[in-house]
């Protein structure tokens, strides 16, 4: 599985790298970074709640 980011979508609210900071990181200009696309197992629960509580929906998993 595979995180994908639309960064025109990201305001920096930062629940994504609270949730799953193993894999996401806000950047100093307040758009986050994936720190590691392809997703391990350990990973998936934590990215899919980050999936889902962002705000503008700028996360998505893909196959
Ligand atoms: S939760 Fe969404 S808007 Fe907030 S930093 Fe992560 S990707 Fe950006």
């Amino acid at each position: 599985m595979r995180v994908e980011v639309d960064p025109d979508r990201c305001v920096g609210s930062g629940n994504c790298e609270l949730l799953a900071p193993d894999v996401f990181e806000v950047g100093d200009d307040g758009v986050v970074r994936v720190l590691r696309p392809r997703l391990g197992e350990a990973d998936e629960d934590a990215v899919r709640d980050a999936v889902a509580r962002c705000p503008t929906g700028a996360l998505g998993l893909a196959e």
